[in-house]
């Protein structure tokens, strides 16, 4: 159990690369502008790769790259640069779902990792092994993968394991659906998914409506959280622990690092020890991001009724952000905020960070940066100081316990 797991997390844009690092995270991964899927959810050019590559290695993590279009001809145009750009960066690892990017990558730019998508379905070791002897350094599993077959992977195979713990699923074989292309013209292999599946359809046998107007039927999944499953991961000897979502806010990405951080982080000090009271705070403390219902995907055996999501109406948001903290003045017992949503004097909050456990308290006094007192936080980006009931460090994140109505 003390074998080190790399917990590695998304990263839209520079930001949430930096607040994945900061709250816990081993590596991130991104994309570029171009050859990624999700290309949409990306704001990476080059510079600001070569900006996230430096930042992480300060605090010793590691930076992956989605290189990771399903290639039609035209999509070679360009690619040996881009590649050599990547390497020149310091990224440590692209993710490939060609057979032909994956041999390029090694002939062109051979400082590079190459880490087989998820996108390439596999779900067995004669697969694995097959992308290990093309060149692939680790291989993401396919998500319709159950715990057994991730035990039975990892035993028989040469190339290291990477497994997705949280995040959204796909109804269909992650990433060989064409639904979003029919629907809307956006190919979900080349970045462009509309995520039809979770749209509400009314149901229909030949001409009949089966459907209610009230009672809309949604073909998505729940999202998956897997924290019951980390022991066994880590035991079956998987590399890397994946959790999805580059399209997801930064405090969301806050709270599953961090969350997940401290479970692997449990378990690596208590390795005889029952995991279930360390699991239950995980779980409880991920449903304080802002999910889907949630449902343990394939580990257990093919999903049923139950983790279908019916409707696709989101779970109840439990906590609101508010803040993040910029300063702290031990002098005055306060701390620097920055207003991200509206809170006002005399209401319960709860700080939470990095090396800060959740720490609740009453918001007693606020003032502006001129000193004038302030009833109401209600400007974005409004900077005001706070009562602060323990040391706050910058980074920190404050929410609201309950959603204000
Ligand atoms: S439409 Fe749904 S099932 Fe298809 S690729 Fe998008 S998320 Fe996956």
């Amino acid at each position: 159990m003390n074998r080190a797991i790399e917990l590695l997390a998304p990263a839209g844009d520079l930001a949430r690369l930096k607040t994945a690092v900061r709250y816990g995270a081993d590596a991130v991964y991104l994309g570029g502008k171009r050859f990624s899927l999700r290309s949409r959810a990306s704001n990476f050019e080059i510079a600001d790769i070569a900006e996230g590559v430096q930042f992480a290695r300060e605090y010793g993590a590691h930076v992956h790259v989605t290189v990771n279009i399903i290639p039609h001809e035209e999509d070679f145009d360009g690619l040996n640069d881009y590649l050599r750009q990547l390497e020149s960066t310091g990224v440590h690892a692209v993710i490939v779902a060609s057979p032909s990017i994956v041999k390029r990558v090694k002939t062109v730019a051979p400082k590079l990792e190459v880490h087989l998508s998820t996108q390439m379905s596999s779900t067995n070791s004669l697969a694995v092994q097959f992308y290990r002897n093309l060149g692939a350094d680790r291989v993401v599993l396919a998500r319709e993968c159950t715990m057994e077959q991730i035990r039975s992977l990892c035993a028989h195979s040469e190339a290291p394991i990477e497994t997705f713990i949280h995040g959204g699923m796909c109804v269909n074989y992650s990433g060989r659906c064409t639904l979003s292309n029919a629907m809307t013209l956006r190919d979900a292999n080349r970045g462009g998914c509309a995520q039809s599946c979770r749209w509400r359809y009314h149901l229909y046998q030949d001409s009949q409506k089966l459907s209610e107007d009230h009672l809309l039927f949604s073909m998505g999944s729940k999202d998956l959280m897997a924290a019951d499953y980390v022991k066994d991961m880590i035991e079956a000897g998987v590399a890397s622990l994946k959790i999805e979502g580059r399209m997801k806010s930064a405090y969301y990405i806050a709270v599953v690092v961090r969350a997940y951080r401290q479970l692997i982080d449990w378990l690596r000090a208590h390795p005889d020890e029952d995991p279930s009271a360390a699991v239950q705070a995980a779980q409880q403390e991920l449903m304080r991001a802002e999910n889907r219902p949630a449902c343990t995907g394939f580990l257990a055996g093919i999903p049923g009724p139950q983790d279908h999501l019916y409707d696709n109406a989101p779970s109840r948001v439990t906590h609101d952000f508010l803040a993040q903290v910029l300063d702290y003045d031990p002098a005055r017992g306060q701390a620097l905020i920055e207003v991200r949503n509206h809170f006002e004097i005399g209401e319960m909050l709860e700080a939470f960070g990095p090396h800060l456990k959740n720490t609740p308290f009453v918001l007693e006094t606020m003032e502006d940066e001129e000193g004038e007192l302030v009833a109401v936080a209600n400007k974005p980006l409004q900077r005001c100081w706070i009562n602060a009931p323990a040391v706050f460090h910058p980074y920190d994140l404050i929410r609201r316990k309950e959603r204000k109505l």
